[in-house]
C-alpha cells in the first residue's frame, strides 16, 4: 500500500528525516513510536504532502507520490488526522463531515457514509448540530477522524490520536480505529501509548533523531528490551 525509501526532509539546513525506509501493507495496522523530536509528525507530514522531501521515495499503490499536493493524495486515497485535533471549531458536527468529502460528488453515498460515522461513532449523532469547538477533546478527535474518513481513504495516517485524553476516552479510540482497519482501512499511526498502539498494531518501527532505529512485529516490539527500557518504564 505504502512503501517509502530513503526520505529525507529538511525544514531549512536541519536534515529532520535522515533517509527513512519503511513499508505498510495493505489491510495493516502499523506503528510508528519514538520521542519528542525524533521526526514522526514530520514523516507523517511528507507523506501527506504538507512537507516537500528533499530526497527519496513514496509510493502509494504502485504509484510515485513523492511531491504531490495533499488534495491530489487525497485523491490517490490517503488522509490524514493531524497531531492536536484540528477540527473546525466554528462548523458544526455535521459540516465538518460534509467537509471531509468535499472531493466527492457522491451525494447518496456520501449520506450513507456519515450514518456510518454515526454508528462508528454514536455521540457525533447526538451532537450533529453542535459546534465542533464546543466539544471536548476526546469528542474532537473522535470528528476529526470521521471527517477523514469521509474521504474514503485506503490510508489513515493517525498523528497521535491519543494526546491529552483521558485514558477511558484513549481506550475508545483505540478500539474504533482497529474497526476501521477491520473493515479494510489500511493505517499508519504514530502514538506516545506505546504500550497500547502495539497492542492493536500488527507491526511497528521506532524512529530516533529522523532515522529508524528498530522495527519488527508489533508483538516482539513490544517484548523487546529496547523499547520496554525506552518506551514501556522499563517494564
Ligand atoms: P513530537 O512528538 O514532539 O511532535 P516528532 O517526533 O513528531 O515529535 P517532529 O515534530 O517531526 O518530531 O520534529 C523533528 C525535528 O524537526 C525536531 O528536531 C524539531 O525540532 C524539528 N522541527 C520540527 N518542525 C520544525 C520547523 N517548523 N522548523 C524547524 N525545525 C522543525
Amino acid at each position: 500500500m505504502l512503501a517509502i525509501q530513503n526520505l529525507e526532509t529538511y525544514y531549512g539546513n536541519i536534515r529532520a528525516l535522515k533517509g527513512i525506509s519503511l513499508e505498510v501493507p495493505e489491510g495493516k495496522i502499523v506503528s510508528l513510536i519514538g520521542a519528542n523530536g525524533a521526526g514522526k509528525t514530520t514523516l507523517m507530514k511528507t507523506v501527506a504532502g504538507v512537507l516537500t522531501p528533499r530526497s527519496g521515495s513514496i509510493t502509494l499503490n504502485g504509484k510515485q507520490v513523492q511531491g504531490m499536493k495533499p488534495h491530489q493524495l487525497v485523491k490517490e486515497g490517503l488522509a490524514l488526522v493531524p497531531e492536536g485535533r484540528q477540527v473546525l471549531a466554528p462548523m458544526t458536527v455535521l459540516e465538518n463531515l460534509e467537509l471531509g468529502a468535499y472531493q466527492r460528488n457522491d451525494r447518496q453515498c456520501i449520506q450513507q457514509d456519515i450514518e456510518k460515522m454515526f454508528a462508528w461513532f454514536p455521540i457525533l449523532k447526538e451532537r450533529v448540530d453542535q459546534l465542533a469547538g464546543t466539544m471536548s477533546g476526546g469528542q474532537q478527535q473522535m470528528l476529526a477522524i470521521a471527517r477523514a474518513l469521509m474521504s474514503r481513504p485506503k490510508l489513515l495516517l493517525l498523528d497521535e490520536p491519543s494526546m491529552g485524553l483521558a485514558p477511558i476516552i484513549v481506550s475508545d479510540i483505540f478500539k474504533v480505529i482497529r474497526q476501521i482497519n477491520q473493515e479494510g482501512t489500511t493505517v499508519l499511526i504514530v502514538e506516545q501509548n506505546v504500550r497500547q498502539v502495539l497492542k492493536i498494531a500488527d507491526y511497528g518501527y521506532v524512529l530516533e533523531s529522523g532515522q529508524i532505529v528498530l522495527s519488527g512485529e508489533a508483538q516482539d516490539l513490544l517484548h523487546n528490551d529496547r523499547v520496554k527500557d525506552a518506551y514501556l518504564g522499563g517494564k
